[in-house]
């Protein structure tokens, strides 16, 4: 029942502290050579965040490019089943099929305008790759997607979609060879490369100013459903916010749409993947936050279904939420997550993203149990489409 008590606490999701700061996390940790292009990047951001050009030039390309903004269709049969009024956030419907085209689209714009012809990114299995590729194809930038080689082998359609797109993808042949091995190359690569390239972060996490404006760049899912909320619930703002958290971008969006309402904010990961639930503090990839690690340290690898909740860590905003009571966070196994995907796609027509499953899979476990109050009204971000995981479902089917 810890879930209902709701614990007002302060937490705007504004701008972080000095150097990046959510509280103990976050942070710029990263090779004295980036500090500079780290500083850079984030003058740009805050330059062109309060530009109205540079607002309106995006609003434009998230409309008329990513399909913006999205429905959000009440869940009809499965609220019915549940006995809560489930709303979904639809970020599946836009175009190449999750949330990541929002931020791929102001990261790709902002490099234009600080003058770096070419994107660098990471890439687990391939979406934020993809993203990134389509991004750079549409403003004419020039892209080069680093990629663990079991990624590569394992995705070989995300990457050829990648080389269709016109993008170079390297393979990344240390380490595990998978998303945490191709991040540490990318930034390597970065390095060396400032002054052409910008490099293009997939999530909110990485030094500061990524997690900052990621989630900035995101925060469009959570504006748009809080209007849309307010139009479709008599009350104006639901319950519960619900959604999956890997990186935890498309959590994080959404919830800066929510964080100052009585809404409890609810994230929810993968068994696998729980760096919320179950990591502890480190620094990596250029931030302090929490980490899968074994005893001594190491950073452990994770495991889940859907490659989009594959990271060991997660973005340094959500360790603070959770450490201020103001979102929860809780975990959910792959073959629950398959289950509430098949059952979203039998009740409501929608074959969710593995990933978004997660969150469906959460609710369908509360509501079952008990622990949401009958009538309660929920908002879910329905992160991507499941289009990228029928092989996989096919496999375990
Ligand atoms: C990448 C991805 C995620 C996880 O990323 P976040 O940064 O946690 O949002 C979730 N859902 C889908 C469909 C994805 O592609």
């Amino acid at each position: 029942m810890s879930d209902l008590q709701v614990r007002p606490r302060p937490a705007s999701m504004g701008e972080p502290a000095a150097r990046g700061r959510f509280g103990e996390f976050g942070g710029g940790y990263v090779p004295e050579s980036l500090v500079p292009t780290c500083h850079e990047v984030e003058d740009a951001f805050r330059d062109a965040w309060r530009d109205p050009g540079f607002r309106s030039a995006l609003d434009t390309l998230l409309a008329a490019h990513a399909g913006r903004p999205t429905p959000l269709t009440p869940a009809w049969r499965l609220s019915a089943e549940l006995g809560v009024t489930l709303l979904l956030k639809r970020e599946d419907l836009t175009h190449t099929g999750s949330h990541k085209i929002n931020n791929v689209l102001g990261q790709a714009l902002l490099a234009r305008r600080m003058g770096r012809p070419r994107l660098i990114a990471e890439t687990g299995a391939g979406q934020h790759g993809v993203a990134t590729a389509t991004a750079a194809a549409l403003l004419g930038l020039r892209a080069t997607v680093f990629m663990g080689e079991r990624d590569v082998e394992r995705q070989a359609l995300n990457v050829f979609r990648m080389r269709v797109l016109g993008a170079e993808v390297v393979p990344v042949r240390t380490g595990s060879r998978t998303l945490k091995d191709a991040t540490s190359e990318a930034m390597r690569h970065w390095v060396g490369a400032t002054a052409d390239a910008y490099y293009c972060v997939g999530s909110v996490v990485g030094p500061h100013p990524y997690p900052w404006m990621v989630r900035e760049f995101q925060r469009v899912i959570g504006d748009e459903a809080r209007r849309q909320c307010a139009a479709e619930l008599g009350s104006g703002v639901p319950d519960l916010v619900v959604a999956c958290v890997g990186g935890g971008s498309n959590a994080a969006g959404t919830f800066a749409g929510f964080v100052d309402t009585s809404a409890r904010l609810v994230g929810v990961e993968a068994d696998g993947g729980a760096s919320v639930s179950r990591g502890r503090v480190g620094v990596l990839h250029g931030a302090r936050s929490l980490f899968l690690q074994d005893d001594d340290g190491q950073i452990s690898e994770a495991h889940s279904v859907a490659p989009g909740l594959d990271y060991p860590g997660v973005g340094p905003e959500h360790a603070y939420l959770r450490d201020l009571g103001r979102a929860r966070y809780h975990t959910v196994s792959d073959a629950e997550a398959v289950g509430a995907a098949l059952r979203l796609a039998r009740t409501e027509g929608i074959i969710p993203a593995l990933e978004s499953a997660h969150a469906v899979a959460w609710v369908i476990r509360a509501a079952e149990a008990g622990e949401l109050e009958p009538g309660s009204t929920v908002l879910l971000t329905l992160s991507g489409r499941g289009d990228k995981d029928l092989t996989a479902l096919m496999e375990l089917m």
